[in-house]
């Protein structure tokens, strides 16, 4: 099995070796400051308690609070939040804001679970985790079957447990209950900026192919938003795998077709694919938004996009990435396309402190702002001195990351 943190350190290790990055620097960021694993007792619909096996990791806050998404999904492993927890230090200091990085897990298939169940174990994380949370501490945030609404309960709970009332120990929350505008599409349109501000330098068309691999609150954006701009989305997929149409898919009817039949199996005018064909597929733009490990050196040689935009975590090995560097498929790293997520996190967390509501424009032009002149930077980076965009983005976040006095103080 492919051990994402061991991924993760290979990636940081092999861009600090580039970079001729401090070798202090380097061993404090490969491990984290804090690691908890907590158990949560959940009263179950039919009266018996269930035990769920929770983890925070802690990963580095010299540059501000941990931050960092919380996972609830069946094959949740420490090294999993190991992984995820270091990316997002990574990922905060390449789009330069005021966090450190942080990441949760459950262990838990939410898709066997009643609501009431869902909230309990919600609260029940939050019971277990409240000391070490809070707006200076460390803020969580939805990631992989997590939602705002599950971002409500958690608030809520840390509200009376804490008496906290500011909301901002939790992003990504309804925009009724204290949520940003725009934090819902962030992530997507993060990823989309991104490439807009690549897309020429990369030798694309103005109207690209695109395939997108999972169809949640990041890819199910991205599609819509690719579609909206004049792209051609072809592809699109869930765990269940995927349909493809030569003539481009519209996404939000994808996405109701979905919503009513609860499949993409016999959308009108499209063929069903597995996900490993979508992955393979003659795009332009390869967009991978469901999970890690999906390009490895197993189907790294078959990929035949032309750009890789990574918006899913830790989507390629670091085998495949050096197999799809030596073919010349650009991959633009996921510290860096899907850095929108926590950008509008941390403007929520900002208008939380604030008693500040921002307008969704007022929020996508400053997303806009903060994320083009990062992927300027990486790419000029990686062009003088060949290296990939994830090693330029990694010596970008490093070069931050050294100047902060409190590093491993
Ligand atoms: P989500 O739960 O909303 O959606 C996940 C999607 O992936 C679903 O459509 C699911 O069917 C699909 N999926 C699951 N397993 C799959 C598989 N094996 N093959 C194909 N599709 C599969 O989750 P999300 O919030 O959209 O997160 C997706 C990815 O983006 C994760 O890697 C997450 O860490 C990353 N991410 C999320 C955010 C965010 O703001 N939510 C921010 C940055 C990065």
């Amino acid at each position: 099995m492919i051990n994402p943190f061991e991924n993760a350190l290979r990636q940081l290790w092999g861009a600090a070796k580039i970079g001729n990055v401090d070798g202090s620097l380097v061993e404090r960021l490969s491990r984290a400051d804090k690691e908890i694993t907590v158990t949560i007792p959940v009263v179950m619909d039919d009266g018996s308690t269930r035990l769920f096996e929770g983890y925070r990791v802690q990963h580095c806050a010299s540059r501000g609070p941990y931050k960092g998404g919380i996972r609830f999904h069946p094959d949740a492993d420490i090294n999993e939040v190991r992984a995820l927890a270091l990316w997002m230090t990574i990922k905060t200091a390449v789009a330069d804001i005021p966090m450190g990085g942080g990441k949760g897990g459950v262990v838990v298939d939410p898709s066997t679970l009643s609501s009431g169940e869902i909230e309990r174990l919600s609260r029940g994380f939050v019971r277990a985790l409240w000391r070490d949370l809070g707006p200076d501490v460390d803020v969580p945030a939805p990631d992989v079957n997590t939602t705002p609404e599950i971002m409500a309960y958690m608030v809520d709970e840390y509200e009376k447990l804490t008496g906290d009332r500011s909301g901002a120990c939790f992003t990504g929350k309804p925009v009724e209950t204290g949520g940003s505008a725009g934090r819902g599409a962030a992530t997507g349109l993060g990823g989309f900026y991104v490439f807009a501000a690549l897309r020429e330098k990369a030798n694309l068309p103005e109207s690209a192919t695109v395939a997108v691999q999972g169809m949640g609150n990041v890819g199910g954006n991205a599609a819509r938003i690719f579609h909206e701009n004049g792209h051609k989305v072809v592809a699109m997929s869930d765990s269940r795998g995927g349909i493809y149409a030569d003539d481009g898919l519209d996404p939000v009817a994808v996405e109701k077709y979905k919503e009513e039949s609860r499949s993409l199996r016999g959308f009108p005018g499209a063929r069903e694919i597995s996900n490993n064909e979508l992955l393979e597929l003659s795009v332009d733009v390869l967009v991978p938004a469901a999970l890690e490990n999906q390009l490895t050196a197993d189907n790294a040689d078959r990929v035949k996009a032309k750009l890789v935009l990574e918006l899913a975590n830790g989507p390629t090995t670091p085998e495949a990435d050096d197999i799809l560097h030596t073919k010349g498929v650009k991959v633009i790293p996921d510290v860096l396309a899907n850095a929108g997520g926590v950008v509008v996190s941390t403007f929520e967390w900002q208008q939380n402190r604030a008693g500040e509501k921002w307008s969704e424009e007022e929020v996508f032009d400053k997303l806009r702002a903060v994320l083009v002149p990062q992927a300027e930077a990486v790419w000029h980076d990686a062009l003088a001195k060949n290296m990939t965009m994830r090693s330029a983005a990694f010596l970008l976040a490093l070069g931050r990351l050294a100047n902060e006095p409190k590093i491993g103080a």
